[in-house]
């Protein structure tokens, strides 16, 4: 029998499964040694009132194991014989783009300027360490693009963005946490994000696409006006030498997935007379405040969040002279990184 349940609990009985099996055999007779699976549908803290709940709706499989997976998976199957798609850039748009073109039945080719997500690291730590940019291989720039080593933040106020339960979906295919399914604000996690950028990419080299890394796209090949692939520059690094090849891709097709911080794409671009629209922008400030006043204010007690709560957060919406204000996101306890994506730039900050 599978049971669907609204629990409205206190956070340490929310605190595990055990905590919640406990729960559901006092309040509602069902024996622990029955309960086969749990599965969190929903997950959010109520701290409207003194006394703070956590909503909860479960689903509690009692005596029977689940029938189906927590998410439905897409099956990527191979295109190795499929035509093929070139994308630019392997940030969140790029590989995406790729899954999305697999599913379809084309093949991806993916050309990011940066390294993996891995070889990454070494260039951000040198930022830290000795403020030294590497144009091509910062907090903006290389696999898994300009998030990749924040926080991963996947809650959207939008309401105009449509269904995003599948992007959950697919980072959970990719072995991020079930929780995002649930939690009414999800995040990846820094620590957790580069594995499933690597995953992301295993599944597009499987189907039979392919990831060029340190290869940036310097020009589009052009037949008339119709774009039939690109010219790539690619940096070989032997015995500290550096070495640059010329490359051409053709396709029939290109997406341009290289975020905000590709000027010299721009550039390109508006020097050829290839149209582009400016996207509007955001311009943000940001407030720190001591993360256990916040807890303190949100959770109505002295002692802040306690052991079962976790750092709270508000936002703040308003208009202004026909203008929405509004808190981007949250980071309690994060680190501000310097996001400069190059040596001659002022320090960009991101959280
Ligand atoms: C520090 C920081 C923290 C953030 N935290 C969050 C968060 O928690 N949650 C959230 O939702 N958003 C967050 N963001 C914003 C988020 O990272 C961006 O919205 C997102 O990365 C945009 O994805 P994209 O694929 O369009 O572009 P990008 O991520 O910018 O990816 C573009 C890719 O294209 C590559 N590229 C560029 N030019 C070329 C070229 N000529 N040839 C080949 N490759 C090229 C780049 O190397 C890059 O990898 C954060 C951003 C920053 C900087």
């Amino acid at each position: 029998m599978v049971k669907e349940l609204q629990l409205r609990i206190l956070p340490e009985q929310a605190a595990s499964e055990q905590t919640i099996c406990k729960y559901l055999s006092d309040e509602h007779g069902i024996n622990p040694k029955d309960v086969c699976a749990l599965r969190i549908l929903k997950r959010s803290i109520d701290a409207r009132q003194r006394t703070i709940f956590v909503n909860l709706k479960v689903q509690v499989f009692i005596g029977e194991q689940p029938a189906t997976d927590a998410f439905p998976h897409i099956e990527y199957k191979s295109v190795e014989d499929k035509p093929s798609a070139i994308v630019v850039g392997a940030g969140p748009g790029g590989l995406f783009a790729a899954l999305r073109l697999i599913e379809l039945g084309i093949r991806p080719i993916v050309i990011e300027r940066g390294k993996n997500v891995h070889e990454r690291r070494k260039d951000i730590a040198q930022i830290s360490r000795s403020h030294v940019v590497d144009p091509e291989s910062n907090y903006s720039f290389g696999e898994g693009g300009a998030g990749a080593f924040s926080d991963g933040k996947l809650y959207t106020r939008s309401k105009k963005r449509g269904n995003v339960e599948k992007i959950l979906n697919v980072f959970c295919q990719h072995g991020a946490s079930l929780s995002i399914l649930s939690d009414a604000h999800p995040h990846l996690g820094t620590d957790r994000l580069p594995s499933i950028i690597e995953n992301m990419r295993n599944t597009i080299i499987r189907c039979g696409g392919e990831v060029h890394f340190q290869t940036r796209m310097t020009a589009f090949l052009l037949k008339g006006d119709k774009v039939c692939g690109i010219e790539a520059e690619e940096t070989l690094i032997h015995d500290e030498k550096t070495e640059k090849h010329l490359l051409s891709f053709e396709a029939p097709a290109v997406i341009l997935a290289t975020g905000h911080s590709a000027r010299d794409v721009y550039k390109y671009m508006y020097a050829r007379g290839i149209e582009i629209e400016a996207k509007d922008i955001a311009v943000g400030v940001r407030l720190e405040h001591p993360s256990h006043l916040i807890d303190q204010i949100q959770y109505h007690r002295r002692e802040g969040r306690g052991k079962y709560l976790p750092a709270a957060e508000y936002s703040y919406v308003t208009q202004v002279e026909g203008r929405g204000v509004y808190s981007f996101c949250m980071c309690p306890g994060g680190t501000v990184v310097p996001a400069a994506s190059g040596p001659l730039e002022q320090f960009r900050y991101g959280g």
